[in-house]
């Protein structure tokens, strides 16, 4: 195709060296990765282009009930990360990278300088009583403890997670642990991941009590005590990590098959690139941020402020146990299914970015910790009901959120062949095209909680994270960001979802939402992004078997031949 100038293939792999990406394409590139990673990336692309052009002529005169044509449709049940970006995106985009670091500033300076009011900072600018500089000044900056802190820190998950292989499997009973299988990625890789998370998360927390009761090496106060400095390193982490895996994309991506460009450096900056960077053969970028600074320093940053609290007022109160335990039970439970975690969206789905990298080290450990922050401000002494409520409220949520995660892990590990609630399953047999054409066979669960809602899980999440919140009373808004903040992240992510999951299912998936008709809550009905009767569905990919000739891989390359 690449010898014969006129084809139409030649306009893509031009389209797709904008002046960034050429410049670091030849410098770069051989011969050979020009073959391995460029080339095939720009047939995707093309080949995706070619069967929306056809598909889009093919549907013209057919338009959806809500107005949006079959190729809107189409285009937004792509999952992940799209191809091209649009200037609604792109806006989002750079507003996320520009003021995101802020809207954590905000809050934690709130709390420092505000007694954890949100709107009084506001009202104060407004009224000329401060200035963003003066607030600005206020703050407290960047520190060299806080940076050793930070470093000590990292080093020390890095060494954990590196060095340590995992050997809390072999005498916890029940505990999936050790070298495990990802999910195949969109090129056809399985990665293999040593779980120890949660062997890291003990062994951090030991280290934590017996620092505490017995060396005091350094306060159980330390992580309050240079929280704001300490939000100077983590942004600085944050943002290197992110640089660092967008440039690793074009230079020497892990697997480059699995990379996706679209042309512009912000899109691909913040949503990331590669689909699974690692450095060596176990250094996983996504399974550690995600997993080791960010959540096993969650329980951690609880801790210090449970600390905070007896040392400024001589007791702990029971609203900051409720919260300690609450987040505790579900950042174990994380760990205890870190092998579980491989499968789910995140790793599966999204490819390593600003929005992973940063998110993880900056966003996660500030604001997923507010409560206990708030509570050092304000120790809120629950009255008993009160009390049992949340902790009611946050178990119940927790135990649909658990179960609901099981059953279908267990219905989809035993193909079916189990028991939920008492009684064999019941699903909706389905079936889908891969990239390669071929037609593979899957099942829905419509039994348990799948049969409750298509969604329970997060529903189930949501309860939790209310729980989180209202232990800490009505005082003030702040702590109640999480569940804000957790149900815009979730419906959001249902509505990806059951896009991916419709064009992925097509008309099986209708059968699946016409037998469970809601989504998060039951008893209300959700309209769901499911294409109108009798149109064909794109395979996932969005390749459809009429264009593709063949499609095999020759010594690790894929090779495409068209008709
Ligand atoms: P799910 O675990 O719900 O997985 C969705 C996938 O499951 C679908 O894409 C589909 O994949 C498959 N599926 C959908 N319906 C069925 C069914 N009826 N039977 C069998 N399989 C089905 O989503 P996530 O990975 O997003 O979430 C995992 C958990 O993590 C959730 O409990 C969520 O609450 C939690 N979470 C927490 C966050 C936090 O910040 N605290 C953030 C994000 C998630 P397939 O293609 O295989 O059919």
């Amino acid at each position: 195709m690449m010898d014969n100038p006129d084809h139409p293939l030649h306009e893509t792999v031009l389209g797709r060296q904008s002046i960034f990406s050429q410049r670091l394409f030849q410098i770069q590139c051989s011969t050979d990765r020009f073959r391995r990673s460029f080339l095939p990336k720009a047939i995707i692309i093309f080949k995706v282009k070619a069967a929306e052009t056809m598909e889009s002529t093919r549907r013209r005169p057919q338009h959806h009930a809500n107005g949006k044509g079959s190729e809107a449709v189409e285009k937004s049940a792509q999952w992940g990360r799209a191809w091209e970006v649009d200037w609604f995106s792109l806006i989002g985009v750079v507003g996320l990278l520009c003021f995101a670091p802020f809207i954590v500033f905000y809050f934690v300076m709130a709390c420092d300088q505000y007694e954890c009011s949100i709107s009084q900072p506001l009202l104060d600018l407004c009224q000329g009583k401060a200035t963003l500089l003066s607030i600005w000044a206020r703050a407290p900056s960047f520190t060299w403890t806080a940076a050793k802190i930070y470093a000590i820190w990292v080093s020390f998950q890095v060494f954990l997670y590196m060095c340590i292989p995992d050997f809390t499997h072999k005498f916890i009973p029940g505990y999936v642990g050790g070298v495990q299988d990802g999910a195949r990625t969109p090129a056809g890789f399985i990665n293999k991941y040593e779980i120890n998370g949660l062997q890291c998360w003990i062994i951090t927390h030991a280290l934590w009590f017996a620092n505490a009761n017995y060396f005091h090496w350094f306060s159980p106060t330390i992580i309050f005590d240079n929280w704001i400095p300490l939000l100077w390193c983590t942004n600085i982490l944050g943002y290197a990590v992110s640089t660092f895996a967008f440039v690793k994309a074009y230079l020497f991506p892990t697997n480059a098959e699995d990379c996706k460009f679209t042309g512009n450096i912000f899109y691909n900056y913040m949503m990331g690139i590669e689909f699974n960077p690692r450095i060596g053969k176990w250094f996983d970028f996504k399974l550690f941020f995600n997993g080791r600074p960010g959540i096993v320093a969650w329980t951690l940053i609880n801790l210090s402020y449970m600390a905070k609290q007896q040392e400024l007022y001589g007791h702990v109160t029971n609203s900051m146990i409720l919260v300690n335990v609450l987040q505790g039970i579900y950042v174990l439970d994380f760990f205890w299914n870190e092998a579980w975690y491989l499968k789910t969206i995140d790793i599966c789905h999204d490819h390593f970015g600003w929005y992973l990298g940063w998110g993880d080290c900056v966003w996660l450990p500030y604001l997923y910790t507010l409560q206990g922050l708030y509570l050092v401000y304000h120790p809120v002494q629950l009255s008993d009901t009160h009390a049992v409520a949340v902790l009611l409220l946050g178990l119940v949520g927790y135990y649909i959120f658990r179960s609901t995660n099981h059953q279908k892990d267990l219905f989809r590990r035993t193909e079916g062949a189990c028991s939920i609630w008492g009684r064999k399953p019941t699903y909706i047999e389905c079936s889908y095209l891969s990239a390669d054409g071929r037609s593979h066979r899957s099942k829905l669960l419509t039994s348990g909680f799948w049969g409750v809602a298509r969604h329970f899980n997060y529903t189930g999440d949501l309860m939790g994270s209310l729980a989180y919140c209202a232990a800490c009373g009505l005082g003030h808004i702040l702590p109640y960001f999480y569940i804000v903040y957790m149900t815009i992240l979730l419906v959001h992510r249902c509505v990806r979802d059951e896009h991916r999951c419709s064009s992925k299912y097509g008309k099986d998936w209708r059968r699946y939402t016409d037998t469970v008709p809601y989504r998060l809550i039951p008893g209300l009905p959700t309209s769901s992004p499911i294409a109108p009767e009798g149109e064909e569905e794109l395979p996932v990919s969005g390749f459809t078997h009429c264009q593709i000739d063949k499609q095999l891989t020759v010594n690790g390359n894929l090779e495409i031949f068209m008709r």
